[in-house]
């Protein structure tokens, strides 16, 4: 059987793993965050003292960095060598590191094997930067998840005080800007927008309108829910 699949692509802070989120509960889907996957294998690095900058260094490191998916209760728990590190991997010095190691070919294939297995596996919303260009190209929606750099900015920034968090917000703007123009212009699989996808652009929507607008898109591409007990095992 055809697994549903939804690939969600865009910049950082679009607002991509909360949309993601909440519409695979509703759609009753599986959420894939691969930005996740990234990010674990960003923090095996900096736990083990490799520069990201050092292609050869990152490569060897890697290959003892074993990254896998566990679903409790329905949410993603990223696995590293068998230490659940889901709670640890949301710093901006993980992401930064996650950023600087995607571009490295071997980093993006160990990882997108991972990804297409779980959609092969199950109806899934999968989010990223090459999902619909190269992870999940035959996925029956594609959408565009985006915002202006303003206003991503501003978001982090609430996020971030909220938090507690000392922040400024002209840096902010900085390192999204950096972080968008390297993932847009870095060789292999850049973030990009295919011509198929659907562009939501969230500068001026809320998180229920968007997600509501992703609901309707998945729903005019064909999606309808499956009926009890069709979900896989592990959800
Ligand atoms: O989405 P998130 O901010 O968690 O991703 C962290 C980094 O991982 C991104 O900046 C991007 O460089 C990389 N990434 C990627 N391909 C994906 C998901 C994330 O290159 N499918």
């Amino acid at each position: 059987m055809q697994h549903f699949n939804i690939a969600v692509d865009g910049p950082a802070g679009a607002g991509k793993s909360t949309i993601a989120r909440a519409v695979a509960s509703r759609l009753g889907l599986i959420y894939v965050d691969t930005g996740a996957m990234y990010r674990a294998m960003a923090l095996y690095l900096l736990r083990e003292k490799v520069l990201p900058s050092q292609e050869a260094g990152v490569l060897a490191a890697c290959e003892k960095a074993r990254v896998t998916i566990r679903y409790e209760d329905g949410i993603q728990k990223v696995i590293l060598n068998g230490e659940d590190v889901s709670g640890l991997i949301r710093t901006e010095e993980v992401g930064e590191t996650a950023s600087i190691i995607s571009g490295y070919v071997p980093v993006r294939e160990k990882l997108v094997e991972l990804q297409r297995q779980l959609a092969r596996d199950a109806d899934v919303i999968m989010d990223g930067r090459d999902i619909a260009s190269c992870v999940l190209p035959d996925a029956q929606v594609k959408i565009y998840l985006t915002a202006s750099v303003r206003v991503r900015a501003e978001r982090r920034f609430k996020e971030l005080k909220e938090r507690g968090g000392d922040c400024d917000l002209a840096k902010i703007e900085k390192d999204i800007q950096e972080r968008d123009y390297r993932d847009m212009h870095r060789e292999h699989s850049p973030l990009i927008q295919v011509k198929e996808a659907v562009l939501v652009d969230t500068s001026d929507l809320d998180i229920p309108q968007t997600i509501g607008r992703i609901i309707t898109i998945a729903r005019e591409h064909g999606f309808t829910p499956r009926e009890e007990g069709e979900g896989p095992d592990w959800k």
